[in-house]
């Protein structure tokens, strides 16, 4: 699986104003099947790790705070 490098162009974007990772959220890492989310430890906030996702959305649809936007490819909607 090819690492994230360029943080602008991957799939998953986290805002990180949103995010509460800091408060000890993990939600959108617990769930995503692909294991492609982590907790940026020294931002105390989500990232995609890896640049690779299924579009299964519930790293978008279970994070509480709303700080998860999934940029589906417009041949996949
Ligand atoms: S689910 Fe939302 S608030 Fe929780 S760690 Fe992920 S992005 Fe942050
Ligand atoms: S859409 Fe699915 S595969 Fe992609 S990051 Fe979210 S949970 Fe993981």
């Amino acid at each position: 699986m090819p690492t994230a490098l360029n943080i602008t162009s991957v799939p998953v974007r986290v805002d990180e104003d949103k995010c509460i990772a800091h408060k000890g959220c993990t939600v959108c890492v617990d769930v995503c099947p692909l294991d492609v989310l982590a907790i940026d430890i020294v931002k105390g906030k989500a990232t995609m790790k890896f640049d690779e996702c299924w579009y299964c959305m519930p790293c978008e649809k279970d994070c509480p705070t709303g700080a998860v936007h999934v940029d589906i490819p417009y041949l996949l909607r």
